[in-house]
């Protein structure tokens, strides 16, 4: 079966990442048409819009899209146009996916969570305003309807997946109402589920809990804020950004992305790592119903890893992005040979 996917480049590291993407995805076999479309800087420069119509349409009507990461300005210029794709499409979960991978040099080998994020208010609702000169109000907004949702994805994926336990993430004995209601959602919602675990954790603790202990942890809730710092914090538990995928999920569509970002630090040089958009990209396949070719990259890049030859970088190598993911292709096609 032909799909049609939104493809999104991205900024800073985003193009050479998603080059080395649809390179290994489009070896698997797999039948895509790309519609490629753009958003933030490139696209205000062409549409006058960070978030133009087309790139929202063409997602719209597809229901899927595989998007490099966007640069956000720091302190002043334009609001975040990952935060604003997310609400524009409401989607409301994003999934990220914290695994160990073999041979990869990481604090936890063998650590194996999800971290859930709920996507759509918080503190990223982006309401801002200074009351007078000196004083700058921003405004947490936590609804009972985007927190039952989050709960209910959060054990529906739990059940799905096999999951054991879901556990919400919170600051509800400072934040007594908003956090507070977040959690009393949470367990309403879990009451429904009686066959997985819940329970909760106050987010500073946590933190040091996943730290120290992360193996107690399988499914973590999160609101948005909490959600955006414990996703790096869990990505560095297994090795690095590089390595940590994500999907953003809703009834409109599916947009899959890394959690890094643009990483302009060390863009234009193919040094960056491709396995977190490459892992957002196996999601993709297997979110699209293509669990042979999804098993086939994933086997692959395994298998790259599993001989160590071709790391990048950040993770103690000299591979450059390119030599990662031909690698990876290269694997496939000899395991094929070897099949026929
Ligand atoms: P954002 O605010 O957009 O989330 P950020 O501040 O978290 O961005 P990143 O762009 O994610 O920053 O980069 C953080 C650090 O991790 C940088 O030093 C960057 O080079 C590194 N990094 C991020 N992604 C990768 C990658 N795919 N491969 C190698 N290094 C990466």
């Amino acid at each position: 079966m032909k799909h049609t996917i939104t493809l999104i480049p991205g900024d800073g590291i985003g193009p050479e990442i998603i080059a080395a993407t649809v390179r290994i995805l489009e070896a698997t076999g797999v039948d895509i048409e790309w519609e490629t479309r753009i958003l933030g800087a490139q696209a205000q420069e062409q549409f006058g819009t960070t978030l133009p119509e087309s790139t929202i349409e063409s997602i719209k009507r597809n229901k899927v899209a595989l998007k490099g990461p966007q640069m956000t300005p720091v302190g002043k210029g334009f609001t975040s146009v990952n935060v604003g794709l997310r609400k524009a499409l409401d989607l409301y979960a994003n999934v990220r996916p914290i695994k160990a991978l073999p041979n990869v040099p990481c604090k936890y080998p063998g650590l194996d969570l999800v971290v859930m994020r709920e996507n759509t208010e918080d503190l990223y609702a982006g309401l801002e305003h200074v009351v007078v000169p000196g004083v700058v109000e921003s405004i947490k907004i936590i609804t009972e309807k985007a927190s039952t949702r989050i709960a209910q994805y959060s054990f529906e994926f739990a059940r799905a997946n096999g999951r054991k336990k879901v556990t919400a993430v919170h600051k509800a004995n400072i934040m007594k109402l908003s956090d507070g209601l977040f959690l009393e959602c949470f367990y309403k919602v879990a009451k429904d589920f009686p066959e997985i675990e819940s329970d909760d954790k106050i987010i500073d603790n946590c933190c040091m809990q996943l730290v120290m202990r992360p193996e107690q942890f399988d499914v973590l809730v999160l609101e948005n804020l909490y959600g955006d710092i414990v996703s790096d914090l869990c990505a560095g538990l297994i090795g690095g950004l590089g390595l940590a995928p994500g999907a953003n999920i809703g009834e409109q569509g599916a947009v899959f992305e890394a959690v890094h970002g643009s990483a302009p630090d060390i863009a234009g040089q193919g040094l960056a790592n491709p396995t977190a958009i490459l892992m957002s990209g196996i999601m993709m396949l297997r979110h699209l119903g293509e669990n042979d070719p999804a098993d086939r990259a994933q086997k692959a890049m395994l298998d790259v890893f599993g001989e160590g030859r071709y790391l990048t970088k950040d993770l103690g190598g000299t591979a450059k992005t390119n030599e990662f993911a031909r690698a990876i292709v290269e694997k496939m096609q000899a395991t094929d040979a070897a099949a026929v």
